[in-house]
């Protein structure tokens, strides 16, 4: 449902993606969670209001750490909402975690292959298939980029999409008929489901079409298309207040 990511806010990081999960709540939600990455991933979700996620963080051993962030707020459409079924879905060895708007048409035979070549899920969702294809990708020797290409082509449906590996200060992101904007400014990057994400953080904007995948950094973006070509995109700027 609801989509925010961020690189170059350095410890800020938390704080930048949970108050982006507060603007986003107008949007209606069951569910929702965090990731953030540095050497390793920490993740933390709850079913219920983001107040159940802050108590949870709160109520933690550590405060999730790192410079590179997404959180979710989840509107169930396969699988109840449980913590479980909560966004980010990670892959079995924790590198990698995924935060998905809309509806993965073919996850049943994807799940069916994974599961047969021994995957393990943790949840009844669609998107858990994401990041399992993306660690399947990593393994056979992927870059990361070109992982997150591959496991997406590999999707039939909607999507906004945003992914964060272990080790990587970049976010990755896709989109096919669910909307995703990267927010522009100095020194960070951001990703969200709409503007109203990152507005307090800037105001230039890049508008995803669909088709497209994105590259977030704390210094730059790249927007390519389906083959992997340099899309060049227009910053635009918004002039409304949230
Ligand atoms: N289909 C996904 C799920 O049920 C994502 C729902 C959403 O857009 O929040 O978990």
């Amino acid at each position: 449902c609801g989509i925010i990511g961020v690189v170059g806010r350095g410890d800020e990081t938390l704080d930048v993606v949970l108050d982006g999960l507060s603007t986003l709540e107008y949007r209606g939600y069951d569910s929702a969670g965090v990731a953030l990455s540095n050497g390793t991933l920490d993740v933390v979700k709850r079913s219920g209001e983001l107040s159940n996620l802050r108590e949870a963080i709160d109520a933690g051993e550590s405060v999730p750490g790192g410079s590179v962030g997404i959180g979710h707020t989840r509107w169930s459409t396969h699988g109840p909402p449980t913590d479980a079924n909560a966004h980010p879905h990670t892959d079995e060895s924790g590198r990698v975690a995924v935060v998905h708007n809309g509806i993965i048409e073919n996850y049943r035979a994807l799940r069916d292959e994974l599961e047969a070549e021994g995957v393990a899920f943790e949840s009844e969702t669609d998107t858990e298939v994401v990041p399992h294809l993306v660690a399947r990708a990593l393994d056979e020797g992927l870059e990361p980029e070109a992982a997150v290409r591959d496991a997406v082509e590999r999707l039939d449906g909607s999507y906004a999409i945003a992914v964060v590996v272990a080790g990587e200060e970049r976010v990755f992101a896709a989109r096919n008929d669910s909307p995703l904007v990267l927010g522009v400014a100095e020194d960070a990057t951001y990703l969200g489901s709409d503007v109203p994400a990152f507005l307090e953080h800037t105001r230039d904007v890049v508008y995803l079409d669909d088709g497209e995948f994105a590259v977030l950094s704390a210094d730059g973006w790249r927007v390519t298309d389906a083959d992997g070509g340099r899309v060049e995109k227009e910053v635009t700027t918004v002039e409304w207040s949230a």
